[in-house]
């Protein structure tokens, strides 16, 4: 069971989900930093590696100010209250201590990992205070990635079984969620938003029956909610759905999530913690037939246009082109092409510039900045007969820049200006699911 955040983004909220989970027996808890924390904490390191420590300090002492507040709130016994603080004021510490050492390459790494011993710490502290027998499964004893910088699944499924079975007798176990320790064995993290991570490799590791996470709405929603009125939660989507749902933005899951959890055909829930009755969404290997699902928008995207005469009737024409793309790190998301040109999307325009430069070597290069990928996800199957039409139905007073079907059998991808987002969400939500 993995809590975001906002879901224990103050006492109230540790405390609802405490009540939540001690009920439901020996799982594991997986708790995110409270809301806000990861992103303080990361000013407080770019104020340590800009060598102001007296902002530093400044910063590090309000954000501690704030957990004392949270622990006076929290617990009311005065001595498990004096634990806590000393505790957290050992956290605090640990992070006043990389003052003198601003040039550390794990500088920030090990700033940002505080968060999450934070939270979970002050959980624990909690459910020992209700009689709650919780077990604190240190992540960094157990979750560690790989010389590709990939989770090293075996290494994580044997440190933490043996972790488990060391404390056999516990009501319920909590973790950190995002923090890890890379191959070497130095502090690192699953990335921002990697607690969704943390949690499915957790599930896939102990083979859990469910994976389970909660935040603060209903489910995965079939658009937009904050720019299209009336959605509406989707009951069941198949792992592949979801995958280009939560890459192709919708904010709820963290798309790497999916993975661990669809090769060990472990269900993933995504519920509520105000709502906790409600169905929630189930995502899992069944796929309803012939059904869209769900819109979802990308934005910040930039289109590139590599136009060639030498493409006509040649081969390993896109082979150069891509080599362009990985020479320069820069993943391409979405792909159309003629016989005489083809046009990507990135999502990323740290190398463009460069990228661009070389792609001249081979023809015309046009570029489009502040696109959106708009992704329409169901059951696409090629055969299933109306449904792109649809959706271009619906797009019929939208500029198109590119169109993108047949990659998956799971979805269609329209890029348009990211002017026209908002009408672009809104008229598919009206043509496709009312
Ligand atoms: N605390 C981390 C973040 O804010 C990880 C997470 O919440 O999933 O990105
Ligand atoms: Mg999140």
């Amino acid at each position: 069971m993995k809590f975001g955040g906002t879901s224990v983004g103050s006492p109230q909220r540790i405390k609802d989900v405490a009540s939540l989970v001690s009920p439901r027996g020996r799982n594991i808890v997986v708790l995110s930093a409270m809301s806000g924390t990861t992103n303080s904490l990361i000013e407080i390191s770019d104020a340590v590696k800009r060598n102001d420590p007296q902002l530093a300090c400044r910063l590090i002492s309000s954000l501690e100010e704030r957990y004392n507040g949270v622990i006076d709130e929290l617990l009311s016994d005065e001595s498990s209250r004096e634990n806590a603080r000393e505790i957290t004021g050992n956290f605090f510490n640990d992070i006043r201590h990389t003052l003198s050492n601003p040039d550390s390459p794990l500088l920030e790494k090990e700033i940002v990992s505080r968060g999450e011993l934070i939270s979970t710490n002050l959980m624990h502290a909690y459910m020992h205070e209700q009689g709650v027998n919780s077990v604190l499964l240190p992540a960094l004893e157990f979750m560690r990635t790989d010389e590709h910088g990939e989770p090293d699944a075996a290494y994580i499924a044997k440190h933490l079984k043996s972790l488990l079975e060391q404390n056999p007798d516990a009501d319920l176990y909590i973790t950190q969620g995002f923090i890890c320790l890379d191959h070497e064995g130095n502090i690192n993290n699953l990335e921002r938003g990697g607690s969704d991570y943390s949690a499915s490799l957790i599930g896939a590791a102990v083979m859990a029956d469910e994976i389970e996470i909660w935040t603060d709405i209903d489910g995965m929603h079939n658009n937009d909610p904050r720019f299209v009125e009336g959605t509406k939660p989707v009951r069941n989507l198949h792992f592949e759905e979801a995958a280009e749902l939560a890459y192709f933005g919708a904010k709820i899951l963290h798309p790497t999530c999916i993975l661990p959890a669809k090769l060990n055909n472990i269900p993933v829930r995504l519920l509520n913690t105000m709502e906790p009755e409600a169905p929630g969404t189930l995502i899992d290997n069944n796929l309803e037939q012939a059904c869209i699902k769900a819109v979802a928008a990308k934005d910040n995207i930039t289109a590139i246009k590599i136009k060639s005469g030498r493409m006509l009737l040649a081969y390993g024409f896109l082979k150069k082109v891509f080599e362009i793309f990985e020479k320069y790190e820069t993943p391409i998301d979405m792909i159309t092409t003629s016989e005489v040109g083809v046009s990507v999307t990135v999502d990323n325009e740290r190398n463009l510039d460069r990228i661009v430069e070389e792609l001249h070597r081979f023809g015309t290069v046009t570029i489009d900045r502040n696109m959106t990928i708009i992704c329409v996800v169901g059951d696409l199957e090629w055969q299933n007969r109306g449904f792109e039409a649809k959706a271009l139905d619906a797009l019929r007073d939208i500029p198109v820049r590119m169109i993108s079907y047949g990659g998956s059998n799971y979805n269609i991808s329209f890029l348009i200006r990211a002017e026209d987002k908002t009408r672009a969400l809104r008229a598919l939500s009206s043509e496709i699911f009312s």
